[in-house]
């Protein structure tokens, strides 16, 4: 089998570097984000719709082929990915929209897309020979990572930021990392986890900048071609933090396309809580990145310096997509519209390209006519006391039927 990755090539000035163990580019340092780049006609003579057809494997490590990984056996790793893409039963049809998707990644194994990049980086530290794994965290990459990596024996050395929601805190200590919890923001949190990652040599799954957390996340944009059958919808919605996510929704419909597995790749929407929402001001002003405001009840996207700018820039750019923002009212209604007429229950930030969808269906933005998909990023039950906040209370009774009839309870369901 011949090496299937060419290189990496620097997202700023475009210099290219060969295939070895290396964070960002040494021209640009910690801003220059690296890409990583496929011989796909070397995958193609391995790697096709037949040899996929074919896998039993169901997770996302059928894909492994496409990742900057050597072969081997995926079987004693989590089971990630390989999440459900259900057409919409009533919300696509209240938003008057054709067709509507949506791919819950709540799913995965501690319950977030984070997975997907989790168990790659895990697989690369066991690779090169780490023992430990270290990541900074707003909660999910945290918990994803504690999780893969206690699975398969790697110790973790976790840096939250003081506000991380109890259930994420809980599924790290649960996991047995090693959790530091930062009096700070993300970005405080971050730079202590730089400044100790470069002082112990830990494995680093910051997915800012490691290039390899996007050839995880990727996954999520594979699995959906090949759900609706190599046939891409108009539109892709997903929330954004960082940016690594949406890098890796554009990354895995460009891989496909590369292939001739796909013939378009779908247009990217990008969306974030006005709260916190660099991205949507950085391509207001044409792409120029200033940090912004972490003012948002969706945690997870709370992220005022993205570290990944460029692929998410790129993203929505090179498909001609768009960036949107959304209220945090937006984002809890958007909670409750998707539990109440799909059946799935998203954390705050995994229901932000949902509140996206809903309102770019009603701006026109996006067309009746037009096929959609949105990502449901992570589990709600990560973040109980917001999905509290946007559902309300019970209604209490008394234990008797008089009581019950009394309550209101019943009212529009007799
Ligand atoms: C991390 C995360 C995102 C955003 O991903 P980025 O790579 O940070 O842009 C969205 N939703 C959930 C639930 C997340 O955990
Ligand atoms: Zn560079």
């Amino acid at each position: 089998m011949r090496q299937p990755i060419l290189g990496y090539k620097c997202t700023l000035c475009g210099a290219e570097f060969p295939y070895q163990e290396m964070l960002t580019c040494p021209h640009c340092g910690e801003k220059g984000i690296l890409d990583i780049l496929y011989d796909y006609r070397a995958i193609s003579s391995y790697f096709t719709k037949e040899t996929l057809e074919a896998n039993k494997d169901k997770s996302m490590w059928r894909f492994s082929p496409l990742m900057p990984l050597k072969p081997r056996d995926f079987s004693p790793f989590l089971h990630v990915g390989a999440s459900p893409l259900y057409r919409s039963n009533r919300l696509g049809k209240e938003l008057g929209l054709k067709e509507l998707y949506i791919k819950d990644d709540g799913i995965n194994p501690t319950a977030s897309l984070k997975d997907r990049a989790s168990g790659v980086a895990v697989a690369k530290a066991i690779e090169l020979g780490y023992d430990t794994i270290a990541c900074s965290s707003t909660g999910n990459a945290a918990s994803s990572c504690a999780g893969n990596a206690a699975r398969m024996g790697l110790k973790t050395v976790i840096f939250v930021p003081e506000r991380a929601p109890e259930g994420k805190l809980a599924q790290l200590l649960i996991f047995g990392a090693h959790v530091v919890s930062v009096k700070g923001d993300y970005r405080a949190t971050f730079e202590l986890s730089r400044a100790a990652i470069d002082k112990y040599g830990w494995y680093n799954r910051n997915a800012g900048i490691n290039p390899v957390m996007v050839e995880g996340k990727k996954t999520v944009a594979l699995e959906i071609a090949e759900q609706l059958n190599w046939s891409v919808p108009d539109w892709v919605a997903v929330s954004v933090g960082d940016g690594c996510t949406i890098g890796g929704v554009y990354k895995g419909f460009y891989d496909l396309k590369e292939l001739g597995f796909i013939d378009r790749i779908p247009r990217i929407l990008g969306v974030q809580s006005t709260g916190c929402m660099p991205f949507v001001d950085a391509a207001k002003r044409g792409g120029a990145m200033e940090p912004a405001e972490e003012n948002t009840l969706a945690d997870s996207i709370a992220v005022g310096v993205p570290r990944n700018p460029v692929k998410a820039l790129r993203a929505v750019l090179s498909s001609r997509g768009a960036w949107l923002a959304v209220s945090d009212e937006a984002i809890l209604d958007a909670m409750r519209v998707l539990g109440r007429t799909e059946g799935v229950f998203g954390e705050p930030a995994g229901v932000t390209a949902t509140a996206g969808v809903i309102e770019a269906a009603h701006s026109g933005l996006i067309k009746g006519n037009e096929a959609v998909a949105v990502i449901s990023t992570g589990s709600g039950l990560k973040d109980v006391k917001n999905a509290l906040r946007a559902a309300g209370r019970p209604t209490p009774c008394e234990p008797d039927l008089k009581a019950l009839e009394k309550s209101g309870i019943l009212d529009g369901i007799l």
